[in-house]
C-alpha cells in the first residue's frame, strides 16, 4: 500500500475497496493494528506535537478523511483522489464484518448513544455480531479493559474524539490484543441522528466543512486550519 506524506504525516493512497481489503488482511494477521482518519486539523496539530506525529504514523492505515488531504495531494502531484471518511469506513467495516463473522465492540460517546448506534447498525447489517458496548465516560478504566479482553472482539471502534481516542488506542492496544482498532470520533452520534451529516451532494463537492460551519458555527476557529494547512503544504518542498 502506497503512502504519501503531508507535513510529515503519512496518508494512504487508497479508496474504500482497497481499505476493506487491507483491513481483512489485518484481521487475519491478528497483530494489534489501528486505523486513523487523517484531516488537516490533525496534521497541523501533529506538526507542533511530536508525540502525536509519531502516533499517527504508527497506524497501519491512515485514511484520507478530510477534503484538505485530497486537495493537498492534487497540489503536490500525489495520487489521492478520493476521500475515505471515518464514518463511511466504519459502516463498510460493519457490513463486511456481518458477512465474514467478525465480532465488533463499540466503545465511546455519552451513555446510551453507543447502545442506540449498535441497535441501528445491527438492523442495517443483518447478522452483525456486536458483543460489547460501553460509553466513553467511564470512571473505572480497568473494568472496561477487562470487559473488552474477556469478550475478545476482532474489531474495536473507539468514539472518544480526537486525539483522545488515538492516545487511548495506542496506550492499550498491545494489552487488549484486538486485531483491529479504529478511532471514529462522533460517528456513534451521527449514526443515532444526534448530529446530522451534510447532504450527499455537498459531500461530493467537498463542502461538508461548509455544512458543519453553518450547523456548528463554534467550529469556525477549527476550520481556519484548512487554508493554513494548504498554504503550509505548498510552501514545503
Ligand atoms: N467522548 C467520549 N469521551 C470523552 C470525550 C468525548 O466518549 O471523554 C465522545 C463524545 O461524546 C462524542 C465523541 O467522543 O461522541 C467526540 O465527537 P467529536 O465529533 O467531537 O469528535 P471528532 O470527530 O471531532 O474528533
Amino acid at each position: 500500500m502506497k503512502k504519501e506524506s503531508y507535513l510529515g504525516v503519512n496518508v494512504c493512497d487508497l479508496d474504500m475497496k482497497k481499505a476493506i481489503e487491507e483491513i481483512d488482511t489485518i484481521i487475519e494477521r491478528k497483530e494489534p493494528s489501528f486505523v486513523v482518519a487523517i484531516n488537516p486539523e490533525k496534521i497541523m496539530k501533529a506538526e507542533k506535537d511530536e508525540k502525536l506525529l509519531g502516533l499517527l504514523n504508527r497506524a497501519a492505515i491512515q485514511i484520507p478523511d478530510g477534503v484538505g488531504v485530497v486537495i493537498a495531494s492534487k497540489l503536490k502531484g500525489g495520487n489521492i483522489r478520493t476521500r475515505v471518511t471515518g464514518i463511511d469506513l466504519m459502516y463498510e467495516i460493519c457490513g463486511n464484518a456481518a458477512k465474514k463473522g467478525h465480532k465488533v465492540y463499540l466503545l465511546g460517546a455519552k451513555p446510551g448513544v453507543a447502545e442506540q448506534a449498535g441497535g441501528i447498525l445491527k438492523e442495517r447489517y443483518e447478522g452483525l455480531n456486536i458483543l460489547g458496548i460501553r460509553d466513553g465516560y467511564f470512571k473505572d478504566e480497568n473494568e472496561v479493559l477487562l470487559d473488552i479482553i474477556a469478550k475478545a472482539p476482532d474489531i474495536l471502534f473507539v468514539a472518544m474524539g480526537s486525539p483522545k481516542q488515538e492516545y487511548w488506542i495506542t496506550e492499550h492496544m498491545d494489552n487488549l490484543k484486538i486485531p483491529l482498532l479504529m478511532g471514529v470520533g462522533g460517528s456513534f452520534d451521527v449514526t443515532c441522528g444526534n448530529i446530522k451529516r451534510a447532504p450527499e451532494w455537498m459531500c461530493r463537492l467537498g463542502l461538508e466543512w461548509f455544512y458543519r460551519l453553518v450547523k456548528e458555527p463554534w467550529r469556525f476557529k477549527r476550520m481556519l486550519v484548512l487554508p493554513q494547512f494548504l498554504f503550509r503544504v505548498l510552501l514545503k518542498r
